[in-house]
């Protein structure tokens, strides 16, 4: 096909005049991209020999379906004809924009968004009126046999594992095809079809070549194949496009959906194995085969029950057939009768888990546990059926992949914590399926599954976990009759019975049953998904609700009253809105409900964890126990104001004022940076006499009616009110994009801009009363100040009679690594420093701290009183901030880790031109993005943070245009933490190239 005469074709019947012309990769038409005049095209070249009857069929559909309000754009045919040489000819509109596959990864919201336009299309397309419905084609799942015998082009092992997923579905899913509903079928639902804006919504679907009358339930089955293509987890993604799907059509037969989309993968690697060989040089046909054959690959490993499960929950099926307990009457496992009980809560945000700082530390659990039982007076305590664990949240159980680490965390048995020794019973009667002894720490140790045959037919088996070793060898060995024993590892007892009451074992102990508080893990299975032994006892977040479903709710069996569903857990979103005002925003489009904080690391209710590189406030790691500690045993005691004599007020103060110049050595105590900086106001002005501030551009120092007056980022941004007479603004002093852009005396000179608001000041008889500023401009984009800058404004500040102010609630305490404080950077001593975020650690506290001359011109009589700052508890907590600080040598941790996530930044700027500047000291960093063309990536930085939120990172963005991603974690974040956010950084940046 010649491209320059298809363009005069296009060019003779459209209104436009076209100068361009492009092939596409395409299926069985050839097709162009046309543009260059007012519109473009996208134009579809049909051989003389295409099959007439489904070129018809195309433009039936086309046509019908541009009659249909669907929510997203089909094509429209702008022109219909023949070539010279009889080749047909179809124009259509060309669709901007990007397809799922250039977006991917996609994100969840976008895999059920396209589950849903494939459910919408096929609605569409039931009442199509067409001349004739083509039932047969080459690419429809249901056909897949016919292309077994293009196995000859694969290799041995591919075509052991296409015969593996050809077999499958000629036996379990070929013969029940006649019961599933059927229609036409779009049948090209993939990810090259379809296109989607920024925000996640589908907005156009195309190419109509491969409509087929088959059972509907392909329709679906080929957009899961392609979507589940390159993920870490497949059948998660299907079951993503599953629940948008489902809310357009019911999907009554799940169970054949997993073959299906085998079905379709097979037609994907037979028809490219065949081209590979007959069109070796159509690059096209073979952009799929590797994918499909890994995700072939992964789907072999997956239980067709398991995936039946997921997709189940995911259409919203409720859980096929309840276990009827009462007919089954079982004895409890476990003799509960006539003891006292504890309902013991260990889901993530639980505050019965008490001090757990990281969970590694199972024999401090163990002693929890046993407190817990002992406090209680309780001989057991029962619970964790589908409970949202952290326990096996740490490192050594991440899984980590694309999507960022991932961590089992939903409990699908019930615990039993009682004594070493108890026994365990058989609840029915039964088979020991097998036993299994793992003694690596935190796993289930000594496990038995008993099977049980039920009296309709069905089975059901029951796990018991954490038992000692001798009762599995003595199980064993009664199977084994004499056998040699095996000391670990897995034995398959082989159908040895077990009588319902039958002692099968006893609670081990911790140095035998995994490292764990004696307790039974009790577990049910409907399937036993092909596993032995090693059936998991907890389940991914997303995959919970499936295997909760093959694990039903063993609390009958126990004689347990089932759990109380919290209602008021349901939709804290809306109860937000309805109660809190409107103007506290929530980060994240999907906003996070965090329940645990710990060290670097929060918790969401899924027990997800993230690594938070946001919150300087958790100044020492979030929940530190001797911070905690500290303040829950100083709370038992006294919690009352400063007016009485008291420890903790003075020896934080005398603390405070230790590790600042001796000339700053008066403290007042208050409870947040805003009352800290609004207190150093008052006092300057009382010493001044003049409320007229200077303050930098885009600096944000607090709430309050003052405080937003001298904070630009507020009263220049969204619903300011600009600045108030008392207020001069310094431009940012900024070397990389500022006014004066060489670093050499740059300090100076923005420091001199401050003589002009001074002279405008005096020339209206009037002066500056103070000047604030923070020591690292955190809300102008992390911007360190050029050096000299702060020792040139405080000296015209001074020399005028104005105190100067340094604002150290985001940058004090250490953070900067080299200095206690950041002002020490510039080698100034402020008259007035305020402290305020990690003074507390997260505990409200906050201080001035000013020179014995500025606190007495400010006690000019009138008292000075705060109900709540200084108090004795807050103090407590201050001081073990302090204590954490020095101990951990958290300075220098700071200065080390800060330069090392530094030189990863610089890295990632090397390979990718977007980060265009990497800043800061200590672990007050931040990289700022910028396009080719020097302007703000803001919606790159956006995205990249959202992104990163996604795989399990916290990021915030900052700076006037919001395009510098602020990193100021916890200070015990690691390097090793660096190391793996850097990773994922250079994922999501790759993305954005
Ligand atoms: N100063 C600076 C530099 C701040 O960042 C903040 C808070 N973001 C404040 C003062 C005000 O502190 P608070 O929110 O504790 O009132």
């Amino acid at each position: 096909m010649d491209p320059a005469a298809l363009l005069r074709y296009a060019n003779e019947h459209l209104p436009d005049h076209l100068t361009e012309i492009r092939p596409l990769a395409g299926e069985v038409a050839t097709s162009f991209y046309a543009g260059g005049g007012a519109s473009a095209y996208k134009i579809k070249v049909y051989p003389a020999d295409y099959d007439s009857e489904r070129l018809l069929l195309e433009t039936e559909i086309v046509r019908h379906l541009a009659g249909k309000q669907l929510p997203f754009a089909t094509p429209r045919i702008v022109h219909e004809g023949r070539l010279a040489g009889g080749a047909a000819v179809l124009i259509l509109p060309w669709h901007a924009g990007r397809t799922l596959d250039e977006l991917r990864p996609l994100t969840k919201e976008l895999r059920q968004n396209w589950g849903r336009a494939v459910a919408q299309l096929n609605n569409a397309l039931r009442d199509a009126p067409i001349t004739k419905a083509l039932h047969t084609y080459a690419w429809n799942p249901s056909e897949t046999l016919q292309h077994r015998a293009l196995s000859k082009y694969f290799s041995a092992e591919q075509k052991i594992l296409a015969d593996s997923a050809w077999d499958h579905f000629e036996r379990d899913t070929l013969p029940h095809l006649a019961a599933l509903p059927r229609g036409l079928n779009y049948n090209d639902g993939h990810g090259a079809n379809v296109l989607a804006d920024e925000k996640g919504t589908i907005t156009a679907v195309f190419d109509f070549a491969d409509v087929v009358f088959t059972e509907r339930l392909n329709e679906l089955a080929i957009a899961c194949a392609y979507a589940a293509m390159d993920v870490p987890d497949p059948i998660g993604a299907m079951a993503d496009l599953i629940t948008l799907y489902a809310e357009h059509q019911p999907i009554n037969h799940p169970e054949h959906l997993l073959n299906l989309v085998r079905a379709r993968l097979l037609i994907t690697v037979s028809l490219a194995a065949r081209r590979a060989v007959t069109e070796p040089e159509n690059l096209y046909h073979q952009v799929s085969a590797a994918p499909a054959w890994s995700l072939l690959e992964r789907l072999d490993e997956v239980h067709p029950s398991f995936a039946t499960a997921v997709f189940r929950t995911a259409a919203g099926h409720a859980a096929p057939g309840l276990i009827d307990w009462k007919r089954l009457a079982p004895v409890s496992p476990v003799n509960l009768v006539g003891k006292s009980l504890l309902k013991l809560d260990l889901s993530v945000g639980s505050l019965q888990l008490g001090l757990n700082r990281n969970f590694e530390d199972l024999p401090r659990f163990t002693r929890h546990v046993s407190n817990l039982l002992a406090d209680n007076g309780a001989d057991f305590a029962y619970g964790g059926y589908g409970e949202t664990r952290p326990v096996y949240t740490t490192d050594a159980f991440a899984q980590t992949g694309n999507d960022g680490p991932r961590w089992r965390t939903v409990h699908l048995g019930l615990d039993i914590w009682g004594p070493v020794g108890t026994a365990i019973v058989a609840p029915l009667d039964g088979y020991v399926h097998s036993t299994h002894v793992d003694p690596a720490p935190g796993s289930y140790g000594p496990t038995i599954i008993l099977e049980h045959e039920l009296p309709d037919g069905g089975r059901l088996y029951t796990l018991y976990g954490h038992l000692a070793v001798r009762d599995v060898n003595d199980l064993r060995s009664l199977a084994q009759q004499g056998a040699p024993r095996q000391s670990s590892g897995v034995a398959y007892a082989s159908r040895t019975r077990v009588r319902r009451g039958d002692q099968i074992a006893t609670f081990g102990r911790p140095e035998e049953n995994g490292g764990w508080p004696p307790h039974l893990h009790f577990q049910v299975m409907t399937d036993m998904l092909g596993l032995r032994g090693d059936f998991p006892g907890v389940a991914f977040p997303e995959e919970a609700e499936a295997m909760l479903s093959l694990c039903p709710s063993p609390l009958a069996v126990f004689n347990l009253p089932p759990p109380l569903i919290a209602s008021n857990q349901v939709n804290l979103s809306e109860r937000r809105a309805a109660t809190l005002g409107k103007s506290l925003s929530v980060s994240y489009a999907a906003p996070l409900h965090i329940v645990r904080g710990a060290g670097q690391y929060l918790y969401d209710q899924t027990g997800r964890r993230y690594l938070d590189t946001v919150n300087n406030v958790a100044h020492v790691g979030h929940e530190h126990p001797k911070v905690v500690e500290a303040i829950q045993r100083q709370a038992a005691v006294l919690n009352t104001n400063s007016r009485y004599l008291h420890d903790n007020i003075l020896q934080l103060a005398e603390e405070l004022t230790a590790t600042l110049p001796p000339e700053l050595s008066v403290v007042h105590f208050v409870n947040s940076g805003s009352e800290a900086n609004d207190l150093a106001l008052r006092m300057c002005a009382a010493w001044s006499g003049s409320p007229n501030v200077l303050a930098v551009e885009t600096g944000y120092h607090g709430h309050t009616e003052r405080l937003i007056g001298v904070s630009s980022y507020k009263f220049n941004g969204k619903g300011g009110r600009g600045a108030p007479g008392t207020t001069d603004l310094l431009p940012l002093p900024d070397v990389r994009t500022g006014l004066h852009r060489d670093p050499a005396g740059a300090g100076r000179k923005y420091g001199d801009l401050a003589q002009r608001f001074i002279a405008a000041r005096s020339a209206s008889g009037e002066s500056i009363g103070s000047f604030i500023a923070e020591s690292i401009l955190s809300c102008g984009g992390q911007i360190v100040l050029p050096d000299d800058y702060l020792a040139t404004v405080y000296a015209h500040v001074r020399e005028q009679g104005g105190l100067c102010i340094a604002d150290e609630v985001q940058t004090g305490l250490g953070r900067v690594g080299s200095h206690w404080w950041g002002f020490e950077l510039q080698g100034v001593v402020p008259d007035i420093v305020t402290v305020g975020k990690p003074f507390g650690n997260g505990h409200p506290l906050a201080a001035v701290v000013c020179t014995p001359r500025v606190a007495e011109a400010f006690a000019n009589g009138m008292e000075y009183f705060n109900t709540f700052g200084g108090n004795p508890v807050s103090c407590a907590a201050g001081l073990a901030v302090l204590a954490v600080v020095r101990e951990e040598g958290l300075l220098e941790k700071a200065l080390t880790t800060g330069n090392y996530l530094k030189q990863l930044f610089r890295e990632l700027r090397d390979v990718h031109p977007l980060i265009t500047d990497v800043r800061g000291a200590g672990l007050f960093l931040g990289f700022e993005l910028e396009t080719d063309a020097g302007h703000p990536a803001t919606k790159q930085a956006a995205y990249l943070k959202n992104q990163m939120r996604e795989l399990g990172f916290l990021m915030s963005t900052d700076g006037p245009h919001e395009n510098v991603l602020k990193v100021k974690p916890p200070m015990c974040f690691t390097p090793a933490n660096g190391d793996l956010l850097a990773h994922y950084l250079d994922r999501v940046l790759k993305k954005l190239a």
